[in-house]
């Protein structure tokens, strides 16, 4: 695979699987999964040189985001848009400070990633992608509407990050009665005009299964140009590249290394990771921090990858079977075979599990570690911690800080953990762990007095399709 310099690098987007057409940016990002069914990744990865990291000392986040996103949007976005859709994303965050870093003591950092409007990591991601969204439809003449279902983090994200965005009308399920206080609160309080909350009969499944069968009616879905925003988005991992560059540059690189722990579900945020790693970061490595979903954590502690059934944790956000965004990695540990990547998932699909072979699982092993941790360790984490320090941290953050603890870096390279929620996003749990709760940060502190808005609907596909062409201008020239 060749490699790219900055600034004269237009990246194109090739299939996972191999057998979909190439794209560019802008394409990538309105049709996220590809057609054969694979994910998109960079045909080759922009590379950041000794000096352009150097370049970076001192520089703000969005000054570095500018950077690292100029070359994969390959000249389909002017940098001067770019960098206002930056800034506008960012300028959401407290403080604009998108992932500041905190010494926890022995070589550790936390970087804290929930200073956006929802208080998780999804949101530095998301509220990119609603600015890039926004101006690519309206470049075009068009819009869409997003339809998703959500069981709690990802949908107050997404909602957010499109809000009074022109192009963009989005409707989100729940299930009512179903998703905690907080998580229904950060949903409906969002009021603007291109919003829509459906409180659904039913649980969090029937509300996936009514999102599938809206996209499964062809002509309801080309009437509304559906599209979702879910964490297969290139674009949502592009973004998550930013911090991993912007942390490895406060400590030292490119003369230093750093490692990282990831509190993972999906594998987005630690892929990210490991694109900052393929453009030149010098990071030595990454603990794949799981709960006890830890399909990953026995992957890279076996080779195989083996399907279990789902148990609830405090740490929900984490409670996964199949890491989506592990195709990507997949591509590069089977030396960018599309066809081995399509047999590989065929397979894990009709049997739930596969393996890799001997020398695609060591230079697996060469840069990812996993580690698993069930709720009595994590809550143990959460009141050790804040005896120690004073901190509360929430259950996601205190997974990876026990990965991090637990196999410390011996030669003094720094640690940092990806801290992905704040504590008051899971006030039970950190209550239970530390016997303290967690409050608000002042600039949500109201969020349980503002006026909530969401309409009760039944689990019923029909309902539902009504719902949404009474609220939804037509397509122009649709039937
Ligand atoms: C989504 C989420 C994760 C997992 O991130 P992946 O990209 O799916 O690995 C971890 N912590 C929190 C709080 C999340 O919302």
């Amino acid at each position: 695979m060749a490699a790219c310099d900055l600034g004269v690098c237009d990246v194109r987007y090739i299939s996972t699987r191999g057998s979909a057409p190439d794209l560019a940016f802008d394409e990538v990002l309105l049709t996220g999964l590809a057609r054969d069914g694979g994910l998109y990744v960079p045909a080759e990865w922009p590379q950041l040189s000794a000096d352009d990291l150097r370049a970076m000392a001192g520089q703000t986040y969005n000054e570095i985001a500018f950077t690292v996103i100029k070359p994969f949007v390959g000249g389909t976005i002017e940098d001067a848009d770019l960098k206002q859709i930056i800034e506008r994303a960012y300028s959401t965050f407290e403080n604009g400070d998108v992932a500041p870093l905190v010494d926890i003591g022995d070589g550790v950092m936390l970087m804290e990633q929930f200073h956006g409007p929802t208080l998780a990591f999804k949101d530095v991601a998301m509220q990119l992608l609603g600015g890039l969204f926004d101006h690519v439809l309206k470049a075009r003449g068009t819009s869409i509407t997003i339809v998703g279902a959500t069981s709690g983090d990802t949908g107050s994200a997404a909602l957010e990050a499109c809000k009074n965005k022109d192009a963009l009308r989005i409707f989100m399920l729940h299930p009512k009665g179903r998703v905690s206080d907080v998580q229904r609160k950060q949903m409906t309080t969002v009021v603007a005009d291109n919003v829509y909350n459906l409180a659904v009969e039913g649980t969090f499944d029937d509300c996936q299964d009514l999102v599938k069968a809206m996209f499964n009616d062809q002509q309801f879905r080309d009437r509304h140009n559906l599209s979702a925003v879910n964490s297969i988005n290139w674009a949502r991992v592009m973004a998550q590249i930013v911090y991993y560059v912007y942390a490895a540059v406060q400590l030292g690189a490119p003369d230093k290394q750093v490692s990282f722990t990831v509190p993972t579900g999906n594998f987005g945020n630690v892929f990210a990771g490991y694109a900052a790693k393929q453009m030149g970061v010098p990071i030595k490595r990454f603990v794949v921090a799981s709960n006890s979903n830890d399909i990953l954590a026995r992957f890279f502690s076996s080779g195989e990858m083996k399907m279990e059934t789902v148990v609830p944790t405090i740490s929900p956000s984490m409670d996964i079977q199949i890491s989506s965004n592990f195709e990507r990695l997949l591509f590069d540990l089977l030396g960018r075979d599309g066809a081995a990547v399509a047999d590989t998932l065929t397979k894990f699909r009709e049997t739930g599990a596969f393996s890799v072979s001997e020398d695609a699982y060591q230079a697996a092993r060469a840069l990812f570690a996993g580690a698993r941790y069930d709720d009595t360790e994590t809550k143990q984490t959460i009141k050790d911690l804040h005896n120690q320090t004073g901190m509360l941290i929430d259950p996601h953050s205190a997974v990876g800080v026990a990965a991090a603890r637990s196999t410390p870096e011996t030669d003094g390279t720094p640690m940092v953990v990806l801290a992905t929620a704040h504590p008051a996003k899971f006030p039970d749990a950190v209550e239970d762990a530390s016997g303290v709760r967690p409050g608000l940060p002042p600039r949500v502190g109201d969020l349980f007095d503002r006026e909530e808005k969401a309409v009760d609907i039944a689990g019923d596909l029909a309902a539902i399709e009504t719902y949404i062409n009474d609220h939804s201008p037509l397509k122009s020239g649709a039937a």
